[in-house]
Parts: C-alpha cells; sequence; structure tokens
C-alpha cells in the first residue's frame, strides 16, 4: 500500500528526510492559510518562494515551517486552527472522543492509525484526552440537568 517515497516525490530533499505517513487537516484552515500567506520581507516574496524546513508533530495536528529564500522570514503553516478552541475541538480530543463514543479504546486507535499510516498518542496521553473529554461530557451533561430544572 505504501509508496516507493524516493521514486514518486516531487518534494524537496528536506521534505522527503523528514515528512513520513500522512496527516489529517482541516482543508479550509489549511488552504486559508496558504492563500493569506504576505510577508513583508522587502521583496515580493511569497509561499511560492519558501522552502520547508521541519514538521513539528503533535499526535495528528502538526506545524509545518517554511523560511523563505529571499528575506529569511519564517512561516508556520498548521494542520488545524488551535485559537478557537471555544467552537472548535483540537484533532487530538477529537480522535480520543470518535474512539470513545464507539465504545473503544487505545487499542482501537493505535491500530487505526498505524493502518492509516499516521502517528499515534501514547497510552498517556490518550488517557489524558480521555479525562479531558469526560469531565467536559459530564459538564455539559450537569448544565443541560440544571437547566431542564429551571
Ligand atoms: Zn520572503
Amino acid at each position: 500500500m505504501s509508496k516507493d517515497k524516493n521514486s514518486e516525490c516531487v518534494c524537496t530533499p528536506a521534505m522527503a528526510n523528514v515528512l513520513s505517513g500522512r496527516r489529517i487537516v482541516d482543508i479550509v484552515d489549511l488552504f486559508t492559510q496558504i492563500q493569506n500567506e504576505k510577508h513583508h520581507g522587502g521583496t515580493d516574496c511569497s509561499l511560492m518562494d519558501m522552502d520547508f524546513m521541519t514538521d513539528k508533530v503533535d499526535v495528528f495536528h502538526c506545524t509545518w515551517i517554511f523560511k523563505c529564500r529571499e528575506c529569511n522570514v519564517v512561516y508556520e503553516i498548521m494542520s488545524e486552527n488551535r485559537e478557537n478552541k471555544d467552537t472548535y475541538m483540537p484533532i487530538n480530543e477529537t480522535a480520543v472522543h470518535s474512539i470513545l463514543a464507539t465504545w473503544e479504546g487505545y487499542s482501537q486507535l493505535r491500530e487505526f492509525s498505524a493502518g492509516v499510516d499516521m502517528h499515534c498518542m501514547s497510552n498517556k496521553t490518550f488517557l489524558k484526552h480521555a479525562k479531558e473529554v469526560t469531565e467536559a461530557i459530564d459538564d455539559a451533561a450537569l448544565q443541560s440537568m440544571l437547566h431542564a430544572a429551571e
């Protein structure tokens, strides 16, 4: 199922050496970041003038770092926006929530991640997110009951 990355890769050597596997992205967020990239390094450069440097992986969330060949400006593109946590559940919590919603656990998330060639979180991280998710669900249920009792 995996491709011979060396024969098909059209990316830079840095990309080929650092990037592997697959990622989950919020496609609208990703395209918006690409379209909005306008840096002011004194030249008329854009993302097309930038070289990929590295990626920072936080399980399912990724940040890709680029540096401009013309003006050395560094730009980060994220797999999803992490700023709107009130209206947007981050992907790592979403993955744990989805696994828990199907009455499954860490082993299934690990198997799924391996099957689709993505990084997976540790069991410790899974349990941390599971605790956060269940507390949030408990809070929401309590608020709903209090609202119903009014
Ligand atoms: Zn530049």
